[in-house]
């Protein structure tokens, strides 16, 4: 897979982020192919984020390299900090900012710290050490203690500002990490999966890993196992996908509540999870009809929201409006996009109105919807503009969780019942491939700007909608297998029934 590994590359800040991470990341950012990387629009969105964070932060455009550190410029950008680590491992940083702070240094009577963009709402390890470990090497560079460093996230008015004190602790902390980066980029072979699986969707070895996964019959495969139930099983001697399939499910639980009693009562699921998933079974787990709601309604709004999770901003709430025909068949030719986009500056009210006109507009159309996001923001919008009692339930008995169905009536071969995973087992299609929700936003935030008068090119608008009106139909992509199993079973009961 990867070339021999070479003990005196430096260790540096990036790679300790991404070990922080997942030590097989780290080991793949060093010995990898890097054409089994896909792209992944988080990176961009990192430093698009940071970009903003910098430019609120300073009071003006930063110098760029040494020279800008010996003029004492008050952000400085593009310096390789070098030097050496515990047992004498070379070590290497970028900080992506030095802020000028007050204190004496080699250049006079000024000193800098590092300085880094959070994303995510807290500040953890992985942003604590690559701090921790610039916070060193520029300590011997401008030959002045480096007390400590800076974290900025948000920008404009909304910029927050968080100090951390590189203290002894912290240091500790640091060496820890580097001697065992240092022996994991040591291994010939990579290092196991992440045991925590969710966090492969933002990593660019995820094409990698994922096939890495279902070859091997990882545990993560199985839909219902986080890293938690996957050690616990581990534990068990259940190692991956086919020993959890052949377990027997009641010895499982009995053994599972030794780790408490709730945890007894998913064996069942899980092994036969498990076994449609390695015997390609799709089972039925509720005859009723699944979707009762459609079985009158004149048509159907498909809805799906594009969200900015950090600035927790609903950005784009995209409908298709679906009707029936004469003959009752769902006419997916006459069906319509409604893109309503919520821009801060119309206001949460004027927003509202439009959609709330939209939904009288369809008033006995039920809003079929994957997952709970749409649901949970219509419903706190209503209530933060004022909406009666009345409309709130109305809203409540039209909303229909496509995902929550699936769920409940069916077993599928599946490793995720994500819209994405049973959308594509139906055989839909994404127009735009290789596009996913931090692709969008960080379209959304390219279009959005900085304002009104700084608005990106409407060709960027198009492509989210053209993603966001993807998902409405994949949505019913899957709404109308259920409806297609439900109409077989009626059939099926017809024919039954003649029959007999
Ligand atoms: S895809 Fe997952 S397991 Fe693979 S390197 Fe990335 S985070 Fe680690």
């Amino acid at each position: 897979m990867g070339d021999t590994p070479f003990a005196d590359k430096p260790l540096t800040d990036r790679l300790l982020r991404s070990w922080v991470r997942c030590r097989r990341r780290a080991w793949l950012d060093r010995h990898g192919d890097p054409h089994a990387r896909i792209y992944t629009a988080h990176r961009t969105l990192q430093l698009d984020d940071q970009q903003r964070s910098f430019v609120a932060l300073l009071p003006r455009k930063p110098a760029a390299g040494l020279s800008g550190l010996a003029e004492g410029a008050p952000g400085v950008v593009g310096v390789r900090l070098t030097g050496e680590g515990p047992d004498g491992l070379p070590l290497e940083a970028h900080p992506p900012l030095l802020e000028r702070v007050a204190g004496s240094s080699r250049w006079g009577d000024f000193a800098y710290r590092p300085v880094l963009a959070r994303q995510g709402r807290r500040l953890t390890r992985e942003h604590r050490l690559p701090l921790a470990l610039a916070g060193q090497l520029l300590a011997d560079f401008q030959q002045s203690p480096v007390g400590e460093a800076l974290a900025v996230a948000g920008a404009g008015r909304r910029l927050e500002k968080e100090r951390l004190p590189l203290n002894a602790a912290l240091q500790r902390q640091l060496d820890e990490a580097l001697v065992k980066l240092a022996a994991d980029l040591q291994r010939l072979d990579p290092p196991p999966l992440a045991a925590d699986r969710r966090k492969c969707t933002l990593c660019s070895w995820r094409g990698l890993c994922n096939a890495e996964a279902a070859s091997e019959g990882h545990l993560s495969e199985v839909s219902g196992i986080g890293a938690k139930r996957r050690e616990m099983l581990q534990e068990l001697g259940i190692h991956g996908l086919k020993d959890l399939a052949a377990a027997e499910p009641a010895v499982l639980a009995t053994q599972l509540e030794r780790y408490g009693e709730q945890h007894g009562a998913v064996a069942l699921p899980l092994v036969v999870q498990a076994r449609a998933q390695r015997d390609g079974l799709v089972e039925r787990l509720d005859q009723a009809p699944s979707l009762p709601e459609l079985a009158m309604a004149p048509g159907v709004l498909l809805y799906d929201i594009e969200s900015d999770p950090d600035a927790r901003d609903d950005f784009l709430h995209g409908f298709v409006c679906l009707p029936r025909d004469q003959s009752g068949r769902w006419d997916l030719g006459r069906g319509r996009y409604h893109p309503l986009l919520v821009l801060q500056e119309h206001g949460e009210k004027r927003s509202w109105l439009r959609l709330r006109r939209l939904l009288a507009a369809y008033a006995d159309w039920p809003i079929l919807h994957y997952g709970e996001t749409e649901s949970l923001a219509l419903k706190r919008m209503a209530q933060r503009q004022g909406a009666s009692d009345r409309q709130l339930e109305s809203y409540k008995h039209r909303l229909v969780d496509v995902h929550a169905r699936v769920r409940h009536h069916w077993r599928l071969p599946l490793n995720s019942y994500g819209l994405k995973s049973v959308a594509a087992w139906r055989g839909f299609q994404w127009r735009q491939r290789s596009v996913d929700g931090a692709r969008a936003l960080l379209w959304w935030r390219q279009w959005r700007g900085s304002g009104p008068l700084d608005r990106g090119h409407h060709q960027t608008l198009r492509w989210i909608f053209t993603y966001n009106e993807d998902d409405c139909l994949a949505t019913w992509a899957v709404a109308s297998w259920l409806l297609e199993q439900d109409n077989n079973e009626e059939r099926s009961d017809v024919t039954g029934a003649s029959e007999r």
